[in-house]
């Protein structure tokens, strides 16, 4: 069993089909250059409805995490842990780290981006740590 799928709205369409494709990106605004994610129609800093899609290196600092205890789903490896990462390019973003145990987290730790397939032969970003844990 895999991962559910993705939603796909207008909104995250570029999103998901950039990590179908193995790449993260973010949504930045053509107007002042501010990236923001999630993806959403509007530039939170000047409004602007103007937008370009932008990669992003998939590296970042461990910003905060949580372990997910219940309800289990068949279609996921546990333990699960949540994680905000905190990418270089100044976007933060809600994901799985994988390849640790729980008990190895450490925020500011540095991760990078790997994808896990899903349902539908798509793929979302999960992060892993860069190095053997502390
Ligand atoms: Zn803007």
């Amino acid at each position: 069993m895999t991962r559910p799928a993705p939603i796909v709205t207008d909104d995250n369409a570029s999103f998901w089909e950039a990590a179908r494709g193995g790449k993260l990106v973010a949504q930045g605004c053509r107007e002042c250059g501010r990236l923001r994610h999630p993806p959403r129609p509007m530039c939170p800093e000047c409004h602007s409805i103007q937008q370009e899609t932008v990669e992003l290196a998939g590296t970042g600092t461990v910003y905060s995490y949580a372990i997910l205890h219940h309800p289990r789903n068949p279609a996921f490896t546990y333990p699960v842990i949540a994680v905000l990462v905190d990418l270089d390019e100044g976007v933060r973003i809600v994901s799985n780290l994988v390849g640790v145990e729980p008990a190895d987290v450490r925020i500011g730790a540095p991760v990078h981006v790997t994808f896990e397939t899903t349902a539908d032969d798509m793929a979302v970003p999960v992060f892993e740590p860069d190095g053997p844990p502390a």
